[in-house]
């Protein structure tokens, strides 16, 4: 295997580690090979890509067969995937099982937060593909005999990470309903919005949960969502913490009562549904602005997530395997209630905190189950890493033989820190780009496939049949090492579906995805991405948060990158303000490791930090200390909000923000500085 040790390049990303060395996993036993050769099967895996799908289309099952594997519909760039063929996901993911030697083998091990006095989980709740099965078919009846919810009907989900979580999007999916997840953290103004935006009938949803030690009290915020949803005729609540909370006679139903109605082996055969059928309507995590609402086919979405699972995750039935992700996302969709219960798996599900009751609760459930794939993000792994190396090397964590990183760019440190620490050098680890609208990991290191050299933070790139490309203003290839727009030159499966690819805003799905680059049929993906020497693409940033500095063009993450190598700073986000010299320069918001103070000396060290060790035209003008960055609730950066904290401008949609004290500490943070 070539090895190559390399300078940094400053062009690329901003970090004082050798990034254009590959970094190797000798102890990985699945397949591998040499960039060339993956590069090979990948060209010609683009000379027929619907051969590919169809193939892997194969080895799912189907109520019914394809007349053809992609057409056009009514819609421009809204395909029909598998036209004519019919299936059901709740029979691909459990009643397949179930029909072999994996009925008693655990599907689900779920971890309630509050623990005793040795920090032991109190609660543990285990269930097998056949005991899943036995609880989706439960639900599915009663939703389907007490309330007629039948195949095309719309119902909300407002859950915790509870079981119940799972049981209920796959009886969704049994019955043939569309399902739209709100994230159980939301308001009960995002609630009744989207409840009404896809005029669901039905909601299933929780008293409560517990977070940080505390029960949250989900029914109260139901309650006030309800005022405003006409929509809504039946409520099912789960009763996780078991405290009283009122009910509404003829709409809300507690769900063991509603089940004790019906016999425990009251089974519902999965309705086969076509191919294009709706599965579920779910928003962007509001990062860039406003969310947008995306259609999920059924058909191409199994087929993508079978593929992605073993290529991405290289996943069997022997796998225990863990993505911390809610189920209010994108990755929860795919990567925890789906993918991993399509090829079998054991999924660990925990319901808390990270930090809760110690810094070292997530390298616990590792160690207590044996996880051996674990699916991470980036700001996880700064949090991790911020508590300190000890909570991880106190656990015996050799079960992980896989990590993956998805949701933001990983720097480099942060990749070494799970390769090094957590991984121990065994475990590939990778960066899967990917968003909400593609449904399922498009850019991977493929470890399932054939595993390429690793590079610290690298995306990889394009999975077969992806037709990944960076590219310039026109819509040009870009040449190796320079950087440029991420599009997607192909459809795929799993990308957004009929009828109209984005829901209630059919217009906005052209505009926002392919009218960027007229006449190229290109998906336009909103990234900034460089694509260096190797071919290897890492998206840097927001495409409209570029900064352009005295002519140069630098991702917002880059001097970020530069930033977090420093070991004084755990986060950092950037953003650019308006220079009469220069254009624009960077301004930075740190977030300081534990037992760091700001102080002018370490504004001054960071700032000659970025410019010695990344470039001088990267050098934040300003640098302000704060406690959090501004996050989506899904733990992404919105620099938007700090751009328009510096650019004096309203917020604009704030509704996915986690804490808004985190916008008023960076604006006090900014006025408390003469910047004029
Ligand atoms: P919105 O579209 O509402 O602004 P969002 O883009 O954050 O929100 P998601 O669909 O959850 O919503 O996130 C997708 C985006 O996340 C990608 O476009 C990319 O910017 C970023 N992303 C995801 N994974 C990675 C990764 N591994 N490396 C770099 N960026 C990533
Ligand atoms: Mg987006």
């Amino acid at each position: 295997m070539p090895r190559r040790r390399t300078i940094v390049n400053p062009e690329i990303l901003g970090e004082s580690l050798p990034l254009d060395e590959f970094v190797e996993v000798p102890d990985w036993q699945g397949p591998r090979s040499d960039i060339s050769s993956y590069k090979a099967l990948h060209a010609k895996s683009l000379l027929d890509s619907g051969a590919q799908w169809e193939k892997l289309a194969k080895e799912l099952e189907w109520s019914r067969g394809w007349d053809s594997v992609v057409s056009p519909t009514g819609h421009p760039h809204v395909y029909e995937w598998f036209r004519g063929g019919s299936l059901n996901l709740s029979n691909l993911a459990l009643d397949r099982h179930v029909r072999t030697w994996r009925k008693n083998k655990v599907a689900l091990i779920w971890e309630g937060e509050p623990t005793d006095e040795n920090g032991a989980p109190k609660e543990v709740r285990k269930l097998t593909y056949g005991e899943l099965l036995r609880e989706v078919n439960r639900l599915a009846f009663a939703l389907k005999t007490k309330f007629g919810l039948k195949k095309g009907d719309k119902v909300a989900v407002y859950l915790p990470l509870i079981p119940e979580a799972i049981v209920t999007l796959l009886a969704a999916a049994r019955l043939g309903l569309t399902f739209t997840v709100v994230f159980s953290g939301y308001s009960a103004d995002s609630l009744s919005s989207r409840i009404n935006d896809m005029g669901a009938k039905a909601l299933i949803t929780a008293d409560g949960f517990y977070r940080r030690g505390r029960q949250v009290r989900l029914k109260e915020i139901v309650d006030a969502a309800l005022e405003q949803t006409p929509t809504i005729e039946e409520v099912v609540v789960v009763k996780r913490l078991g405290i009283p909370c009122p009910m509404r006679a003829g709409r809300d139903f507690e769900l063991k009562a509603l089940l004790s109605e019906y016999p425990v082996g009251a089974s519902v055969e999965p309705e086969p549904v076509e191919s294009g059928h709706p599965l579920y309507v779910l928003y962007t995590s509001g990062t860039t602005g406003k969310p947008k609402g995306l259609i999920r086919d059924t058909g191409g979405y199994a087929v993508l997530l079978h593929a992605t699972m073993k290529w991405v995750f290289d996943i069997n039935d022997k796998d225990v395997y863990w993505c911390p992700a809610d189920i209010g996302w994108v990755t929860g969709h795919s990567y925890v209630a789906f993918g991993p219960l399509l090829e079998g798996a054991t999924v660990v599900l925990y319901e808390g905190a990270i930090d809760t009751p110690q810094y070292d609760r997530w390298w616990s459930i590792v160690e207590r189950y044996g996880v051996s794939i674990l699916y991470t993000t980036p700001t996880a792994t700064r949090s991790q890493m911020k508590f300190g190396d000890e909570n991880v090397t106190k656990h015996d964590l050799s079960s992980l033989r896989l990590i993956q990183s998805v949701g933001e760019a990983i720097n480099p440190s942060a990749w070494m820190w799970l390769f090094r620490l957590v991984g121990r050098g065994r475990c590939p680890v990778g960066s899967t780009w990917w968003m909400t609208e593609t449904g399922g990991v498009m850019i991977s290191i493929l470890p399932g496939l054939s595993l390429i050299p690793m590079k610290a933070g690298t995306n990889g790139l394009a999975l077969p049949g992806i037709d990944a490309d960076v590219v310039d203003e026109k819509g040009d290839s870009v040449a190796p090492g320079a950087k440029g727009l991420l599009v997607l030159k192909n459809p795929w499966p799993g990308m957004p579906g009929p009828p109209t690819g984005m829901y209630g805003d059919p217009e906005r799905y052209e505009k926002q995805y392919f009218a960027r680059f007229p006449g190229r049929d290109f998906f336009f993906c909103g990234d900034y991405a460089v694509k260096d020497r190797d071919g290897y693409i890492w998206v840097a940033g927001r495409a409209d948060e570029v900064l352009k500095v005295a002519g140069h063009r630098l991702g917002t993450f880059e001097i970020e990158s530069s930033i977090v190598s420093h070991h004084a700073a755990s986060e950092a986000a950037v953003v650019a303000i308006p220079d009469a010299i220069k254009g624009e320069v960077p301004i930075a918001f740190v977030v300081l490791k534990q037992g760091f103070n700001a102080s002018e000396e370490l504004r001054g060290e960071v700032r000659r930090w970025v410019r010695d060790g990344f470039s001088p035209i990267a050098e934040p003008s300003r640098v302000f200390f704060v406690s959090k960055l501004p996050k989506t609730r899904s733990g992404k950066i919105m620099r938007r909000l700090l751009r328009a904290v510096a650019e004096g401008k309203p917020l604009g949609d704030i509704a996915t923000l986690e804490d808004e004290t985190s916008v008023e500490e960076a604006r006090l943070a900014y006025q408390s500085l003469d910047v004029r």
